[in-house]
């Protein structure tokens, strides 16, 4: 029955049956965490044999007789640049291959789009009076965290099942060239797990915008990242990108181990969510077929109680409000839960523990009224 049609009486007789299970694992003093999407062990585990692949000199010159170990190339090894070229379907010219933390390219074109303006602009994002950034949410901390560095002024865009709400985005891009550009995570999307439709992708590829200098940072973090045989397909935004892994293929077999190690993780927390939460009417989350993450909506006002709950009770989320910018979440509802760090039994654990929270939380708000 739903929380939400239950009596006084048995929102109490609720109440104190979850506060004493709650009791019982605060008692135990956990230390279970959920709240960064790191990979496990055994998913470290699988990318081992790399650090032993370049043994000898010659396992360090390139097809074109370039010794890798000296300065140059600075797009990118032409055989990594020819991989990504497979893998993402955009020409490898059109390829720059950085160092392996994508964060600091995107904060770097970002400081360099301030210090130098990008194609287009008329001078350098710092000297505008106003900037402005698109943030569908809830979305990644990080990207919101730069703008926040940056001084970028963000507003909220919505999220739908088909990615940002398209209506919204092309409205206020058209509006005001003080907004110069958007967050995507365009294939399971951080934290929800969507994949843009053609429609979304279509739209964005023709977005109109007052600013001549708008850009749309497509970040692409999941794209080879599918917990199950058949992905979500993802329309290429370029034209209607191999060990170290030597080609595309490859790659996508790689992470074929990734999946085998995270899809029994994803099915534990849909699992407890739906035996624990389901028909209760107090909270709602994605099913994601990639990715790295779920999302978790609880009642409205009542995600940082049950932040404080897992806490108490030793599981430790994402903080609340990352998934908006500024760390401000309107509604105080959305949990980004991280599946990939425990292993299966903390994460069965955790899960469980993060469920009781969120009955709690619900009954003490439905049992205020
Ligand atoms: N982009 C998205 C959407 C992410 O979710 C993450 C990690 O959670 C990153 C980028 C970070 O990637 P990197 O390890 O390459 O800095």
């Amino acid at each position: 029955m739903k929380y939400t049609e239950m009596s006084r009486e048995e929102l109490l007789t609720q109440e104190q049956a979850v506060k004493i299970e709650y009791r019982r694992y605060v008692d135990k003093g956990l230390a279970l965490d959920m709240s960064r999407g790191k990979p496990d062990t055994a998913q470290i585990d699988l990318s081992q044999e790399m650090l032993g692949v370049i043994s000898t000199p010659e396992d360090c010159i390139s097809e074109a007789g370039i010794d890798c170990r000296n300065y140059g190339l600075l797009d990118g090894i032409p055989e990594a640049k020819r991989m990504f070229s497979d893998l993402l379907g955009i020409p490898a010219e059109n390829i720059i291959v950085m160092g392996n933390s994508s964060l600091n390219v995107m904060y770097d074109t970002l400081a360099r789009a301030m210090l130098y303006g990008v194609y287009g602009s008329e001078r350098p994002w710092c000297k505008e009076e106003k900037l402005k950034f698109l943030c569908p949410c809830p979305g990644y901390d990080r990207h919101f965290a730069i703008c926040e560095s940056l001084g970028i002024e963000m507003i909220n865009v919505p999220m739908t099942p088909t990615g940002p709400d398209m209506d919204t985005v092309e409205r206020l891009a058209k509006s005001d060239p003080a907004i110069k550009g958007i967050w995507c995570v365009p294939k399971y999307s951080n934290p929800e797990g969507v994949t843009y439709s053609d429609e979304t992708v279509l739209r964005l590829a023709n977005l109109e915008c007052a600013a001549s200098d708008f850009r749309i940072f497509w970040d692409n973090a999941y794209f080879v990242h599918d917990l199950y045989d058949e992905g979500d397909r993802l329309l290429s935004i370029f034209d209607e990108l191999k060990k170290f892994f030597k080609n595309a293929d490859g790659v996508r077999e790689h992470m074929k181990h990734h999946a085998k190690i995270l899809r029994p993780k994803f099915e534990i927390v849909l699992g407890e969510f739906e035996r624990e939460l389901s028909g209760l009417g107090i909270a709602e989350w994605t099913n994601p077929r990639g990715g790295y993450f779920i999302s978790l909506n609880v009642m409205d006002g009542c995600a940082k109680k049950v932040f404080d709950l897992a806490s108490g009770a030793g599981v430790k989320l994402t903080n609340v409000g990352a998934t908006f910018p500024y760390g401000v979440d309107p509604r105080d509802r959305n949990l980004r839960i991280a599946p990939t760090y425990p292993t299966e039994e903390n994460l069965t654990l955790a899960v469980r523990i993060l469920c009781l929270c969120v009955k709690l939380a619900a009954l003490s708000k439905l049992l205020e009224k």
